[in-house]
């Protein structure tokens, strides 16, 4: 299917409430400009340098998303416009955006990744650590990080009582979480091309997809 009819069959078919991230990674310009056409505004990619060649060349209401692992290095070549991180998985990570927001005067809004899935290979807090840093002084003292929610994946198997279970657990944890901040935490981000109907079912709130809109990456 064209990318454009693929986008528009996605925002007739997705639930109200929960929103269509766009992961345009590896695909050119050209391919993002259709999906733009057809309706979408808002992109995941996972590099930087990819992800500030296409903010650069690309209409400006784009909503631009990092949801791939993000080295400290990088971080200030993007905050001046992303509209969210949703690979936040460390503190050395979540300390360097909040510096380098606090130095432009911003306010960054941010995704908690967590581990859920098999693969010790997967990046994400385990979530036991997760907690404990929320509970620090030190993460208090963040005040231009905005904590919008959860993100994670799936253990990469066809077996869907092992990836109902991930969600679920997923699930749990941002419902756990929740009485922690106010109410701008909204964002359950869970589900890719192969699995996000079932990510929907376990309360996905936001749905990263990719390949089955824009095809194989190479
Ligand atoms: C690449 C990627 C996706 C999209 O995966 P598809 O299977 O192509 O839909 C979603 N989330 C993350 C974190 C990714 O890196």
């Amino acid at each position: 299917m064209a990318i454009g009819a693929k986008i528009e069959e996605l925002h007739a078919s997705l639930p109200q409430g929960v929103k269509l991230v766009a992961v345009s990674k590896f695909h050119p310009v050209e391919a993002l400009m259709e999906a733009y056409e057809a309706g979408q505004r808002i992109f995941g990619e996972s590099r930087v340098q990819e992800l500030t060649v296409k903010h650069d060349a690309l209409p400006k209401d784009i909503e631009w998303q990092m949801i791939g692992h993000l080295q400290t290095n990088k971080v200030r070549q993007i905050v001046p416009f992303i509209s969210l991180i949703q690979s936040v998985d460390s503190v050395r990570l979540a300390e360097c955006i909040n510096r380098e927001a606090e130095r432009i005067g911003r306010v960054v809004d941010i995704l908690l990744e967590i581990h859920v899935a098999q693969e010790e290979s997967k990046t994400g807090w385990k979530y036991d650590e997760l907690v404990e840093y929320l509970h620090s002084e030190e993460f208090e003292e963040l005040n231009n990080i905005r904590v919008r929610g959860v993100m994670g994946m799936a253990t990469n198997t066809e077996d869907e009582v092992i990836i109902r279970a991930d969600f679920e657990q997923l699930a749990n944890h941002f419902n756990q979480l929740k009485p922690l901040f106010g109410e701008e935490f909204d964002t359950l981000s869970m589900g890719m091309s192969d699995d996000y109907g079932l990510a929907i079912e376990c309360g996905s709130t936001m749905v990263r997809i990719g390949s089955s809109i824009f095809g194989e990456r190479y």
